[in-house]
């Protein structure tokens, strides 16, 4: 029996999709990425922007005839849009098998134990041995919720608030990653750097999942800025296992924006923070993600918004058109005409596209550290994507001379040949430097 997987949204989303794959793997189910061989189709939803309910709200309205086709199909929705709007799916999906919502993932595996002892018959089962996740790169979930309330998010209320993984299951969830394959660890969580656990705080989870053995490299996503503290530049700094590219969401440029939006922060504690990350690890790259358009947005809140973007040259962006999510403090305020949202972001992203490129043709002639994950792709540490061209093989560290840049990925040939090497750090030489 093969079940199939279409992910809507975030990494924590991708996270909890491979987490029930694992389940239906650990049934006997084999993965497939042909909707029309699977026996069972789940769909991870998002609702934290209006589009992407709707996506995900019409690709499940397709899925009635997927399921006419063949006997003993099932359909599983699960995720944000699962939690928020369980009973409409229900009501306007009724050949849906079975909704989870994002709070319940933990429960998954049960649920699909009842959801498979409800097949029709046994025939329509081809078992086949157990398959595992092969992925160099694996998502480990350390915390889940959100304890925020960002007057915009949705997230709080779909997926409650925070619990945090006990350091023993992160550190053994991140051997069974190793053990299938994977050479970089990614922790998740809404603001994973606010980790608590017992005596452990985020500066203590990435040291332990640093050395656990087999790991390569570690990242994490997404950190508040608030819990950006100096023992976590530090760790980021010393432990050569730490990527130095950080995505640190920020929102808006605009202080009376940030205000109104509850996050936290000011432009000025934003800005402060990210030069000391930058002296701390001058060759780190910073990503961002910027809402245009948030209710009561000034042109002068904008043009803040556009000039923290100048000023802080950020290496790649995510521009978000202010989306209103009914039940959010936000949704009560009146919103901008449509066409101002569009405009905004549109200059928005122009901007941010055009320091992109500028700074990915820096790259170009430089060596840099690339870890394959599939076929001739592989990510630097600094988190940009690569094509190389040569002979590599999946999970290894080799050098790439990036021969040229596009706008979301570069290219690169094998420098040297194929030379692994433990950390280019103890070489002497940094991500970046010229050759
Ligand atoms: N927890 C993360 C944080 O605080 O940075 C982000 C989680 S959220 C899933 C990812 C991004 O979606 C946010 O950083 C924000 O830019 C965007 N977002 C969330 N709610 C939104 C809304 N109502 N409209 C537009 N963008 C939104
Ligand atoms: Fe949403 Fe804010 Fe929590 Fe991020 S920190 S998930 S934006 S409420």
């Amino acid at each position: 029996m093969k079940f199939y997987v279409r992910t809507y949204g975030c990494q924590m989303n991708v996270a909890d999709s491979n987490e029930m794959g694992r389940h239906l793997r650990a049934r006997g189910l084999v993965e497939t990425d042909d909707p029309d061989e699977a026996s069972v189709m789940l769909v991870n939803t998002c609702t934290v922007r209006q589009h992407a309910e709707d996506r995900a709200f019409s690709e499940i309205g397709r899925l009635k005839r997927w399921k006419a086709t063949r006997s003993g199909r099932k359909v599983v929705v699960t995720g944000c849009a699962a939690e928020r709007t369980k009973a409409y799916l229900e009501d306007r999906f009724p050949f849906v098998d079975m909704v989870v919502g994002a709070k319940s993932i933990e429960d998954f595996g049960q649920m699909t134990e009842r959801l498979l002892d409800r097949r029709e018959t046994d025939e329509e089962l081809d078992y086949a041995i157990r398959s595992v996740d092969d992925k160099v790169a694996a998502f480990v979930t350390v915390m889940r919720g959100c304890n925020y309330s960002c007057t915009y998010c949705i997230v709080p209320y779909v997926r409650g608030r925070e619990i945090y993984h006990s350091m023993d299951q992160i550190l053994d969830e991140t051997r069974n990653r190793v053990r299938e394959g994977a050479r970089e660890i990614t922790l998740l969580g809404q603001t994973v750097n606010s980790y608590r656990h017992a005596q452990y705080r985020f500066a203590h989870l990435l040291q332990a999942v640093s050395v656990v053995p087999g790991v390569k490299r570690v990242r994490y996503i997404s950190p508040h800025p608030y819990y950006m503290t100096d023992s976590v530049i530090e760790t980021m700094a010393t432990v050569p296992q730490v990527c130095e590219a950080l995505h640190l969401p920020v929102q808006s440029g605009s202080n009376t924006m940030l205000k109104a939006m509850a996050r936290n922060y000011t432009r000025e504690q934003y800005m402060t923070l990210i030069a000391k990350m930058r002296q701390a690890m001058p060759e780190m790259t910073i990503s961002t993600d910027i809402i245009v358009g948030f209710p009561g947005e000034t042109d002068a809140d904008f043009q803040q918004t556009l000039s923290m973007i100048e000023e802080l040259q950020f290496d790649w962006g995510f521009i978000f058109k202010y989306s209103t999510r009914e039940g959010t403090p936000a949704a009560r305020f009146d919103c901008l005409p449509q066409e101002v949202i569009e405009e905004r972001h549109q200059r928005c992203l122009e901007l941010i596209d055009r320091i992109a490129l500028a700074k990915r043709l820096r790259l170009v002639g430089t060596t840099q550290e690339v870890l394959v994950e599939e076929d001739d792709f592989g990510r630097t540490r600094t988190n940009y994507k690569v094509h190389v061209n040569g002979n590599v093989m999946q999970s290894e560290t080799i050098r790439v001379r990036i021969t040229s840049a596009h706008r979301a990925t570069l290219e690169g040939e094998l420098d040297n040949g194929n030379i692994t090497f433990k950390n280019f750090r103890e070489e002497g030489g940094c991500a970046g430097a010229r050759t």
